[in-house]
């Protein structure tokens, strides 16, 4: 079977990420990328809740297929695959399984996958740094590589990532920060601080999660410049989906999963009028 594109969503398998791709389908065949059939890849890091994942949706979009099929010819197939970002041998495995899968590359990847974890303390921080900031960079730079002249990454942050609980310094030293390295020594920097019970008193808050995504929007700014000026036209943006009502937020959250849904696709699926490296909440790009 062949493609016209070929998407990937990380973290797919509940929340957000599955209703992201319940919704690329949806919304595809009505997108100005629409030239054809579309593959995506809904991707978790455990193969029973993915598979399992895959066989919901496949029940819940055959309904709307029903209706979809009739005007657009049943355009999307959504398979599974097997992606950890914290391991490096499963993003190989993946990417490596894309590379040999789909010669003309992808077209679009959503890096969702992320985790928030209860309390505050050196290992919560390190483990929140390292699902949601190296995770997600690590994955993007493997992905990158992989990825149709055109193609577009959106990697999911969120609002806590905004620079107004820092330390006036930190914050210009976020804003100042041009390279990946920059932002990299940043979260190098907050660990130490958190390590040494000092975060509070060199500017940071006490919050590994709200860190992690800043820093995944400053890496994001970054990649992003670094392509821009290398003359590739791979548009790169991170974005807030929102305030939604999944386990993460554990009960909490004023969007259904659709919602949250919506600003990653359109960052995968519309006319961004070749806007990149910017930082989106309700379909507009706002400050950090
Ligand atoms: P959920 O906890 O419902 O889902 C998180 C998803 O990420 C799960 O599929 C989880 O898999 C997966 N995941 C966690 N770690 C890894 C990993 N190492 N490799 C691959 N997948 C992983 O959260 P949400 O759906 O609410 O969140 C999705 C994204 O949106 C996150 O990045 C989150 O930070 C962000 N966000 C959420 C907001 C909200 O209000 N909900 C607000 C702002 C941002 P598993 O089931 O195996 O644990």
């Amino acid at each position: 079977m062949s493609y016209a594109r070929v998407g990937v969503v990380t973290g797919a398998n509940k929340g957000i990420g599955l209703a992201i791709v319940r919704n690329l389908a949806l919304q595809y065949p009505k997108s100005p990328l629409n030239d054809g059939r579309l593959l995506i890849y809904l991707t978790a890091r455990d193969q029973n809740r993915g598979e399992a994942a895959l066989q919901s949706l496949q029940e819940d979009v055959q309904l709307q297929k029903a209706k979809a099929l009739v005007r657009h010819g049943g355009l999307t197939e959504v398979k599974f695959h097997e992606l950890d970002i914290v391991d490096t041998t499963s993003i190989k495995n993946f990417t490596e399984h894309l590379k040999s899968s789909h010669n003309e590359g992808v077209d679009f990847v959503i890096n969702n996958a992320g985790i928030a974890m209860q309390g505050f303390d050196s290992n919560v921080v390190k483990t929140t740094l390292r699902c949601n900031y190296y995770g997600t960079l690590e994955a993007t730079k493997h992905f990158i590589p992989l990825m149709k002249p055109n193609g577009r990454i959106a990697n999911v942050a969120s609002m806590t990532g905004k620079l107004n609980k820092y330390s006036d310094t930190i914050r210009d030293q976020f804003l100042a920060s041009k390279t990946v390295s920059d932002i990299t020594e940043l979260m190098e920097r907050f660990q130490s601080d958190v390590d040494a019970g000092k975060e509070k008193e060199r500017g940071w808050p006490s919050a590994g999660y709200a860190v992690s995504k800043a820093g995944v929007i400053g890496m994001t700014r970054a990649i992003a410049t670094a392509e821009k000026e290398k003359g590739s036209k791979i548009l790169i943006n991170s974005c807030c989906p929102g305030y939604v009502k999944t386990d993460m937020t554990r009960g909490g959250g004023s969007k259904t999963p659709d919602q949250g849904a919506q600003m990653p696709v359109m960052l995968a699926l519309e006319d961004l009028k070749d806007q990149t490296g910017l930082f989106w909440q309700d379909e507009r790009p706002i400050q950090w």
